[in-house]
């Protein structure tokens, strides 16, 4: 997609440190890392974000991809875990509008990204969110 940067990545316009390829998709370190070797697994078609249709083989395949690549970080890195991250919309900090997942090492005693602070609705809050969520 035209303008698209990931897009632009993949065609090789803007030039990118590729640690993974392949027909699919590519792995490639986060220009602003959150931590030393953070990856993007990014997928060679253009998808707005996971709701955008992409086939469920390529969303796995995407999944495989960013478990192997944390393997790599554990591995190569010493990290001593990883996050994956996906955002989809402005709302949820996507600022790239092209489907990709986040792989983010962390290492012993380094800040946990993925926090939030647990609240507690009660039974009948979470009731109401329940008969609205559910099949
Ligand atoms: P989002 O906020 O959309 O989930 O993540 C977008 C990510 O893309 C950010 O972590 C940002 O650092 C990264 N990014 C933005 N532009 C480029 C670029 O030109 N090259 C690379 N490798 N990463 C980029
Ligand atoms: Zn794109």
């Amino acid at each position: 997609m035209e303008n698209c940067i990931f897009c632009r990545i993949i065609a090789g316009e803007i030039p990118s440190m590729r640690i993974y390829e392949d027909q699919d998709c590519i792995a490639t370190l986060d220009i602003g890392p959150a931590a030393k070797g953070h990856t993007l697994i990014i997928p060679k078609k253009h998808f707005a974000d996971v709701t955008d249709n992409a086939p469920e083989a390529l969303l796995g395949k995407l999944m495989k991809v960013a478990a192997s690549v944390g393997m790599r970080q554990k591995e190569r890195l010493s990290a001593a875990g990883f996050n994956i991250v996906q955002n989809n919309g402005e709302a949820a900090g996507q600022t790239v509008p092209h489907l990709h997942i986040h792989v983010i090492p962390r290492y012993e005693g380094g800040p946990v990204m993925v926090a939030w602070e647990p609240t507690d609705p009660g039974m009948d809050a979470l009731q109401e969110v329940y008969e609205i969520l559910k099949d």
